[in-house]
């Protein structure tokens, strides 16, 4: 890759610092990752990002997670200006909410109804607020270190955020089914639900699918109290399964959120749930401006329709596997301890003993130098735009990448 000699980069984080507080919010922040990272991008196409001085990466982020058919896939784009040429934001919703709530109804194991939103923590919300609503209770179960949002009930940050905006909270622990009776049997008669993420991809840690027993116990101990199973979606939505990640293990939750790709990058966000939680559903009020938007309802069917019809979740799987066994022999053959964890299609890459990152920054440095966008922390993603030809460019950057780390 040539290196440009722009600072184009730099030059907008010094802009952005005087008019924007911490010149970036949230997990987007650049600064969060190793120094080297840009934190503007100019384009972005199929498994490609382009950063604002015009280097360009083959992408393992997907724009954390929307981008699952490819950046500007033709097909989603043409129904996208189809649908902006009639009418997008309007004085409600166009016909294209109704089919694609029926899409989801059909495609979506569990569901019998769909409601949209725009972002995940919408939909994680709604689903707290219909469970309760439904239930007429107040405690809701959620796993230590899980990420369902960015508002106060379930921020990584306490800044800004009081004890009781989480008062009915009670935790447990991702695949410990004694840490979930435990918290079920301190919820005494006042659960809601128990949320549960599709699996565990919590920040830096190893990621693990749900055990049987786990996602079967939290069915069951959700039935005996009357209480609703959420399943957050929101980041492995129709990467796993397109009738739901929790198909994976044969349970089926009551009410589940979704987000991120489910319109290939177009703001759109939905809570799908069945008959039990229809009425709660019907009886809580929600809404927002852009809630009823025609133009990302219209993108994401044609999204749903084009990943079945391309087995999207097969293709990612493959390719998935093509870069995981890529990046276990080239681990091996350099003696470097990385661990990798997760569905093969949404993976972390983590480091044995390297709590400060010393071996996981280097690597994703040495990566993002040669092209190849990483995260050292994150959860990866991988893409029907990914082809064969992608992975195995990407796993000749990451044998030098790893040789590096070797010679730490
Ligand atoms: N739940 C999960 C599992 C997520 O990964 C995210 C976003 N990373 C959210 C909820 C919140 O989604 P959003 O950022 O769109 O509000």
């Amino acid at each position: 890759m040539d290196l440009p000699s722009t600072n184009f980069d730099g030059a907008l984080r010094a802009r952005a610092a005087r008019v924007i507080p911490g010149g970036m919010w949230g997990h987007q922040n650049a600064p969060r990752l190793p120094a080297g990272y840009p934190q503007y991008f100019s384009r972005a196409e199929g498994c490609r990002t382009w950063d604002a001085d015009g280097r360009d990466y083959i992408d393992f982020i997907c724009g954390w997670g929307p981008m699952i058919l490819g950046y500007n896939d033709v097909d989603v784009e043409a129904a996208a200006a189809k649908q902006r040429a009639l009418g997008d934001a309007m004085n409600g919703p166009s016909e294209r909410l109704v089919e694609l709530a029926e899409l989801m109804v059909e495609t979506v194991s569990h569901a019998d109804w769909a409601m949209f939103s725009k972002n995940g923590t919408d939909a994680t919300t709604a689903c707290l607020t219909i469970a309760r609503a439904g239930t007429g209770r107040r405690k809701i179960l959620v796993a230590r270190g899980a990420y369902h949002g960015a508002i106060p009930w379930c921020s990584p940050s306490v800044a800004g955020v009081t004890e009781e905006d989480r008062a009915h909270l009670v935790y447990y622990d991702y695949n410990d089914v004694r840490s979930l009776e435990a918290a079920v049997e301190q919820c005494k008669g006042d659960l809601a639900a128990i949320l549960v993420s599709a699996f565990k991809h919590d920040l830096g840690k190893s990621h693990e699918l749900p055990t049987v027993a786990f996602a079967q116990s939290a069915r069951a101990l959700a039935d005996t109290a009357d209480a609703a199973l959420i399943v957050d979606d929101v980041r492995a939505g129709f990467r796993l399964d397109m009738g739901g990640s929790w198909e994976v293990v044969g349970v089926r939750p009551d009410l589940a959120a979704w987000s991120k790709a489910i319109a290939n990058g177009h703001a759109l966000a939905a809570v799908t749930g069945n008959d039990r939680f229809r009425d709660g559903a019907t009886r809580i009020f929600t809404t927002g401006s852009f809630w009823t938007a025609a133009v990302s309802m219209a993108s994401s069917i044609a999204t749903i329709r084009k990943l079945q019809s391309v087995d999207g979740v097969a293709h990612m799987r493959a390719m998935g596997q093509r870069f995981r066994d890529g990046l276990e022999a080239q681990a091996a053959k350099h003696g470097v301890p990385l661990r990798q964890s997760g569905p093969v299609q949404m993976p972390v890459l983590l480091f044995d003993n390297d709590a400060d990152r010393r071996l996981g920054d280097v690597f994703c440095l040495e990566a993002l130098a040669r092209g190849v966008y990483l995260h050292p922390s994150h959860t990866l993603f991988l893409s029907a735009a990914h082809r064969e030809a992608d992975i195995d460019q990407a796993l000749m950057v990451t044998d030098e990448a790893l040789a590096a780390v070797a010679r730490l």
